[in-house]
């Protein structure tokens, strides 16, 4: 097969870890007979410094000429950069801003995986975590809250502010195939998440998800109260496959199980449109504080290249041997700083992506 991936290095610790990324994405095209044709792509600061702006139409034409994009993080230090002296339609996060609407991106995965040797990074008491567990949120990214209507006015002299939450079913039905697909990849369970004893939104949700369900007979689904949800994550983490759910509920919980499993430097993260497009990039930012020092963790980005292989090019034999090579490097106890314990032996970055791409 032939892979056309866009490339956005991005800022910061972004050229370190996407390098890495590509390392293993062209050690696994060659290991099992793939080609891939990359396209360097511009956003963010890097895009500001040659362009002006954080993203030009011509970038997003040829991001959209591509069948996915992995991205390292973009933005700078917002005391410190010069990025950050432009108005904020010019600053480095109007791209990302930009590229998810212009791409139609409207689900967010977020995988929470503890890796049994990662286990002393995991807040909770051992009992909960042991074995590890292994999540995945997906979050609708377009609609709800954070997109309704809003406005402050003054009633009676009283200041009063409105947030509306509007679903339509189209929206929800498209992310609950994505998120049934998704779990027919997985453990085949799906726990839709709402607050469907107060909210008509949720109440809608709750009837489309449960059609939707009927097309996917394999998938158990489950429905759970979003104030359940946030107990039960760190109550009993294991019993989660695919969490599915609306805008603001998946902001709150996907930081909530990400946090739970320790390390920003191993979080992976998609967002998927209608068709088997995605972008795929960590979920920690462009760590301008450790840029340039070799020392970034990389995983997160191999691991969201990863995604890529699963979710864009249905290649899940592949994707399965980056995530065994990873948990391999860590099961022989090759650590970068963020993620250092005793008795471990610490490495840099390049030195992470030459020992993955040695059990690819
Ligand atoms: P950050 O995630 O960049 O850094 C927080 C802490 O985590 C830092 O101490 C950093 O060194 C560490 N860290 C992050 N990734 C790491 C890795 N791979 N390996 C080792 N350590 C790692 O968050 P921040 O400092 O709040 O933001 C820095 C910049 O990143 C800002 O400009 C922000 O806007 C941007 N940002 C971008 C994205 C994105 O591109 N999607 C997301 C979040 C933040």
């Amino acid at each position: 097969m032939n892979l056309k991936i866009g490339v956005i290095k991005g800022d910061g610790i972004g050229p370190e870890i996407v390098t890495e990324a590509m390392k293993i994405l062209d050690k696994t095209a060659d290991k099992y007979g793939h080609t891939i044709e990359y396209t360097k792509l511009l956003m963010g600061g890097a895009s500001i410094d040659v362009h002006g702006v954080p993203l030009t139409d011509e970038t997003v034409d040829a991001a959209k000429s591509c069948d996915a994009v992995l991205m390292g993080s973009i933005g700078g230090d917002a005391k410190t950069s010069p990025w950050y002296k432009l108005e904020p339609s010019k600053r480095p996060e109007a791209g990302l801003l930009k590229i998810r609407k212009e791409l139609n991106l409207f689900a967010n995965l977020r995988p929470a995986v503890l890796y049994d040797e990662l286990r002393g990074a995991c807040p909770l008491k051992e009992e909960i975590t042991e074995g590890g567990f292994d999540m995945m949120i997906m979050r609708e990214l377009t609609g709800g809250l954070y997109f309704g209507e809003r406005k402050t006015v003054e009633e009676n002299g009283v200041l009063t502010a409105y947030d509306s939450l509007t679903y339509n079913e189209n929206e929800i039905r498209r992310i609950a195939k994505r998120g049934f697909a998704i779990a027919m990849k997985r453990r085949k369970k799906v726990t839709s998440v709402d607050k469907a004893n107060v909210l008509d939104s949720s109440r809608l949700w709750r009837k489309v998800v449960e059609e939707v369900a009927a097309e996917y007979p394999e998938v158990t689904l489950e429905h759970m109260l979003v104030d359940n949800c946030a107990m039960q994550l760190v109550k009993n983490p294991k019993q989660f496959d695919v969490i599915l759910t609306e805008n603001m509920f998946g902001d709150i919980l996907s930081d909530e199980a990400s946090m739970v499993t320790g390390s920003i430097g191993m979080l992976a993260s998609a967002s998927l449109n209608e068709t088997k497009f995605g972008l795929y990039e960590p979920s920690g930012g462009s760590a301008p504080d450790i840029a340039g020092q070799g020392i970034a963790n990389p995983i997160a980005t191999i691991l969201s290249a990863a995604m890529m292989l699963r979710y864009s090019f249905d290649l899940d034999k592949e994707a399965e041997a980056v995530e065994a090579a990873v948990a391999k490097v860590l099961a022989d106890g090759y650590r970068t700083g963020d993620i250092m314990s005793e008795g471990k032996e610490k490495v840099g970055t390049v030195e992470m992506g030459d020992l993955i791409a040695a059990y690819i």
